[in-house]
């Protein structure tokens, strides 16, 4: 048996080799990669095939000047206990690709590049959307038709490249007739500074298309079993799309909320980007409680990646519910 120094000698050569470990260089063995996979998910909805592409985060900064409404403790008290960043506020861009068997359409384009420095007034992450097409196996090529929910910047500047040639060149454009007047009219070159560029880039993305634009109207159906549900006030003209196929129904909400959290706790905080914001505010309510009551399933393009979930009713307002993901079915 050994001695108690020599015990204590074994525990300190046992210890050494750690301690060895702790002292080396930090240099990992391996590299960290940096990278990340492709931002796509598929699923299905009854029949058709859906693929929702990210344009990538849209970082919005500060969310006290973003939302408003109510006073910045109470902003920041709810994303805090919401566990996010109560001093930046990032959205997701999440557009949908639904191939219905007959036809390939996307529902919003991101921010591209059309518009050189305007384009990324969001920051670099933004503009990825045909990337991420591409490596989900869809060419731009392919599409049919272009949704778009509304004429603002992250949905529709991706329309065309920076030459003003479509990016999208097979494919008809489905808007309201009441965004394509407002965002293509220079008289409304007033207010915020960004409604310059908003309305200098609707007028370059939506020229490339002007022989091959469908109205929307509010209850037509775009194509079988897509509805637009006009949902103004975001913008004048703005729409939600109503996919439905077997037993299944989608609702691709678009802008109608912007934010998981503050625009569901409370549906009348009011968004610094809304043309109309008392409207889009009631709008906001009446189709939020109408989605809870249904129990619809909802795509939401700028909720966390991939912006699938449910809304239910909680408290004075409204809960978020991300669907359950999974990796391995189409389910
Ligand atoms: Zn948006």
């Amino acid at each position: 048996m050994p001695s108690p120094s020599r015990r204590a000698m074994l525990g300190a050569a046992i210890a050494l080799p750690a301690l060895a470990l702790a002292h080396r260089p930090a240099t990992a063995a391996a590299p960290f990669r940096n990278d990340l996979p492709p931002a796509w998910h598929r699923f299905r909805i009854g029949d058709f095939e859906a693929t929702i592409v990210s344009d990538g985060a849209l970082p919005l900064g500060d969310p006290t000047q973003a939302f408003l409404g109510v006073g910045a403790p109470e902003i920041e008290g709810m994303l805090r206990s919401a566990f996010l960043n109560p001093r930046e506020a990032t959205l997701e861009q999440n557009a949908l690709i639904l191939n219905t068997g007959r036809q390939l359409i996307l529902f919003d384009t991101g921010m591209g590049d059309s518009m050189g420095a305007a384009s990324q007034m969001f920051g670099p992450t933004t503009g990825r959307l045909l990337r991420n097409m591409r490596a989900a196996g869809i060419e731009p090529s392919q599409i049919d038709l272009v949704c778009a929910t509304h004429a603002h910047c992250d949905h529709i500047w991706a329309l065309v490249d920076a030459n003003g040639n479509r990016n999208f060149p097979n494919a008809q454009v489905a808007i309201s007739e009441a965004d394509v007047r407002f965002w293509t009219d220079d008289a409304n070159k007033r207010g915020p500074a960004f409604m310059t560029a908003f309305i200098d880039g609707a007028k370059k993305n939506l020229a490339a298309y002007r022989d091959r634009m469908v109205m929307l109207r509010d209850g037509q159906e775009v194509a079988p079993g897509v509805t637009a549900l006009a949902t103004p006030g975001h913008t004048v003209g703005h729409h939600v799309f109503i996919i439905s196929s077997g037993n299944q129904v989608v609702v691709n909400t678009g802008d109608l909320a912007h934010h998981q959290v503050l625009l569901l706790r409370r549906p009348n905080l009011e968004f610094s980007f809304d043309t109309d914001p008392k409207l889009s505010a009631r709008t906001r309510a009446r189709m939020l409680d109408r989605l809870a009551t249904e129990r619809h399933a909802v795509l939401s393009y700028h909720f966390p990646w991939p912006g699938l979930g449910h809304v239910a009713r909680e408290g004075e307002g409204f809960a978020w519910h991300p669907a359950a993901m999974n990796v391995t079915t189409l389910g």
